[in-house]
């Protein structure tokens, strides 16, 4: 018989990546195993905004509190993990603009500024020229901003890599082209995975699949029913910088990075898993990134990129115990916030795992709706 690992975790992205470092962090000895290359999927395209307040804008919910919890993680994660992987993340807090471009979208912002500082959360309202006295390169189509300062934003790549670099440096097997092809049951019981060529045993395992979650959830979990959602970036170059603000709105956003990169993204297109970056999407992006930003015009391109988000049927993800597996672990479905799901993500799984109780997880349960 082979080695025998505690955790066998299917999925080398950020999510993998971070319950690999926290399980390692504890012990365990683990083995993330990729179909692909680690992080070249969503977590590879992401733009890296952690937009706790801004994406998550009509929640103060559950998944509004996990958000928070996780975006106040970074800051010593940050520092965690470059000491043990040399890797920087870039972890940049200079807030986000939250932009309206019509009365409508005025009010409702406005709206959503209220219930988020009744949640406790810091927002301010800036007027079309407040924004442009804080940022002068933005156009006179902004009619006003919510301020957020401490949704921050980090490098998805780079803090993917350093998840899984770290938990390695702790100990952990990282195995790329290894795609994991079923769970290895014996007497009704899951005793680790089965890939092409081998199986490898583990007592319990971890399914961090993404978009590719679907066939690992059980029959009859209709509300966490994974489905994926491309989504379109692209790059440009400046000499000098042309934003020091994340801008926020909802056909388009502008994330500051470093050295005059400007990140601009993303399309929306459910149902596909195609990677292709089309003409149709990126002129979009750069369309309304101009309206934006007009000196974006003379900015140099760099690079245009597509990925798949994994999707929830009720936007949720999916985080706990497998509805029919016992010792199978499920962590999918984070959809555009998984850069900033990924920290508190692996903690709440790690805490599951060593039997913790979690609170304020029921939500995310994958046979969630099911019961009565
Ligand atoms: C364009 C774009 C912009 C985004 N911007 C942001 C942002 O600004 N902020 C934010 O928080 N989030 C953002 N997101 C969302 C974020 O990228 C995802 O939520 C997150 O990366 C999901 O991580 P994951 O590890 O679950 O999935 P993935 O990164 O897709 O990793 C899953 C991995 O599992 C592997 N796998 C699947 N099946 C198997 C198998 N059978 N065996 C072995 N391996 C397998 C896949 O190859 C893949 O590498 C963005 C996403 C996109 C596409």
């Amino acid at each position: 018989m082979g080695l025998v690992y505690d955790v066998a975790i299917i999925g080398g992205g950020v999510i993998g990546g971070s319950i690999a470092f926290q399980l390692a962090k504890r012990g365990k000895k683990v083995i993330v195993l990729e179909k692909g290359r680690l992080a070249e999927q969503a977590s590879g395209a992401a733009a890296g905004m952690l937009a706790a307040q801004g994406e998550l804008e009509k929640e103060t919910g559950p998944l509004f509190k996990l958000a928070v919890q996780s975006r106040a993680m970074f800051p010593h994660l940050a520092e965690e993990l470059r000491e043990l992987s040399g890797i920087d993340i870039s972890l940049i807090n200079r807030g986000m603009l939250k932009i309206a471009t019509s009365q409508e979208q005025v009010h409702e912002l406005k709206e959503v500024m209220t219930c988020q500082l009744q949640a406790g959360q810091e927002a301010e309202w800036l007027t079309g020229e407040q924004v442009r006295a804080r940022e002068p390169g933005l156009s006179e189509v902004i009619l006003g901003a919510m301020y957020i300062p401490n949704d921050g934003q980090v490098l998805a790549p780079e803090l993917s890599l350093a998840f899984l670099k770290s938990a390695a440096v702790l100990g952990a097997e990282l195995r790329e082209y290894t795609e994991v092809k079923s769970l290895l049951v014996e007497r009704g019981e899951v005793k680790g995975v089965v890939t092409h060529g081998e199986t490898i045993r583990s007592e319990q395992v971890v399914v961090a699949t993404g978009a590719w979650s679907g066939s690992w959830l059980g029959q009859g979990n209709e509300p966490a029913t994974v489905y994926p959602v491309k989504g379109e970036c692209l790059s440009v170059l400046t000499t000098r910088p042309l934003l020091r603000t994340t801008v926020f709105s909802h056909g388009c956003y502008l994330v500051p990075k470093r050295g005059g990169r400007l990140v601009i993204g993303a399309t929306m297109k459910e149902h596909t898993y195609d990677r292709k970056v089309s003409i149709e999407g990126i002129s979009t992006l750069m369309e309304r990134a101009k309206r934006l930003l007009p000196a974006i015009a003379e900015a140099e391109f760099e690079k245009a990129w597509a990925g798949t988000r994994p999707q929830t049927r009720d936007g949720l993800p999916i985080l706990g115990e497998h509805p029919e597996w016992k010792g199978v672990y499920l962590a999918a479905g984070h959809y555009r916030n998984g850069i900033l799901l990924s920290p508190v993500t692996g903690v709440v799984i790690a805490d599951l795992m060593e039997g913790k109780d979690v609170g304020g997880i029921k939500p995310f349960q994958a046979a969630r709706g099911l019961t009565v």
